[in-house]
């Protein structure tokens, strides 16, 4: 037996001694959570002077404040405040570049989603960040990313349909939750790898010449459609880094699921269509991307045409910050035409659903206990949202700025 400060206990009869010492500061972070405050936003709508208790790192309960039981738990008074599910980043590098993950915790994301970067099986949710990687990115030889970032943890050159098969295979039982693929030509006017690609800003004059003759290679629609295939025979979905017709063309005929940004040169209306008719969900990172071209275009054809946004920031990228997005929210709000709570269900419930995980993201009974509140009423102003007070995973006070006020 190992005890939470890291010593071994070698025999039985000390480990009895031990136990009353021990219990107490147990039973303390077991103890039930009651949470009071004028609006509590439960992963798709909002609930006034109302109530939630934890209870074992899940929701117990959420129901008018009177309604609620406080027997036997700590009991939080938020007052003038917004409870709210944590948020669910979709579109991160965490790992790959080493971005503190309590950091991005306590500014109230509580669930990342790490497209490209290194491998492991999820992990965190238990008063750490909760993180889940799709690991290195599959693309052709010498396809994107490898021409701006090399090989290594962040890409899996894949030949033939064979190999893209098995690779599927080894990065699902690697713990992928998601397999990424990349369909990335390269000098796209104002996308960050622009920057590292012979032909970005100063050559746009001769771009089509250029790209013609140099575009970094991409997979075929053939090998994309068998890693589709076998990654849906293991339960899993394709997300693809795309950014201009081309790349959507292979994605839509591959039956890709989910594009992991979107798209930064103005694709015809037709892809946006038939995107939407095969229900591609669209991950936003519209604030990373605001020099790219078209994707203010696409953002709003998309939502017009009815397709999905899901909130991914792309935090790891220079320009983003570690942890909730506000920009993001109001690209989502002002480009995509949604009103506040349809913004906050693309980072709550609806990205819960996506990760095949239907309760987190959510305050249903049996959900994760995670849990951010700010002062305030963030679906009048979304900025709020950067500044929590309170962030609790898996049950487990994070921040709490309410109590230390006292
Ligand atoms: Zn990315």
């Amino acid at each position: 037996m190992t005890t939470s400060t890291g010593f071994s206990i070698p025999t039985a009869s000390l480990a009895t001694a031990l136990t009353l010492a021990l219990t107490a500061p147990n039973a303390a972070a077991d103890q039930a959570l009651l949470i009071r405050a004028a609006r509590i936003f439960d992963g798709y709508t909002v609930h006034t002077h109302a109530a939630v208790r934890i209870e074992q790192g899940r929701i117990a309960k959420l129901d008018s404040a009177e309604a609620v039981p406080a027997d036997g738990a700590k009991v939080l008074e938020l007052g003038d405040a917004t409870l709210l599910p944590g948020l669910i980043e979709l579109h991160a590098h965490l790992t790959y570049r080493q971005v503190p993950a309590d950091t991005v915790l306590s500014h109230g994301i509580t669930t990342v989603r790490d497209v490209g970067g290194p491998l492991h099986p999820p992990y965190g949710g238990d008063g750490h960040l909760r993180l889940m990687t799709s690991g290195p990115i599959i693309t052709a030889p010498a396809g994107y990313p490898i021409p701006s970032l090399g090989e290594a943890d962040i890409a899996i050159p894949v030949g033939d349909e064979q190999q893209a098969r098995a690779t599927v295979r080894e990065l699902v039982a690697g713990g992928a939750v998601v397999i990424k693929v990349a369909l990335e030509p390269g000098g796209e006017t104002g996308a960050p790898w622009s920057n590292h690609h012979a032909h970005g800003h100063a050559h746009q004059h001769d771009k089509t010449h250029s790209a013609a003759a140099k575009s970094w290679p991409m997979l075929t629609p053939n090998i994309v459609k068998a890693i589709v295939t076998e990654a849906h025979a293991l339960n899993r979905k394709v997300t693809a880094h795309l950014a201009e017709p081309r790349g959507a063309q292979i994605a839509l005929e591959a039956g890709v699921d989910e594009w992991a940004h979107t798209p930064c040169e103005e694709l015809p209306e037709a892809q946006l269509r038939r995107a939407v008719a095969q229900g591609v969900k669209m991950v936003s990172t519209i604030d990373t991307l605001a020099q790219c071209a078209g994707v203010a275009k696409n953002a709003s054809r998309f939502a017009a045409l009815g397709g999905e946004f899901l909130y991914g920031a792309e935090i790891a990228h220079p320009d983003i910050p570690w942890g909730i997005d506000a920009q993001e929210l109001l690209y989502l709000r002002h480009l995509a035409g949604m009103d506040a709570l349809e913004v906050l269900r693309t980072a709550t419930s609806k990205a819960g659903l996506h990760v095949n995980q239907a309760l987190l993201g959510s305050l249903m009974p049996g959900a994760p206990a995670d849990l951010i509140a700010v002062r305030g009423d963030p679906t009048e102003n979304l900025k709020l949202l950067e500044y929590p007070d309170l962030v609790i995973s898996g049950g487990k006070l994070v921040v709490d700025r309410f109590s230390d006020a006292h």
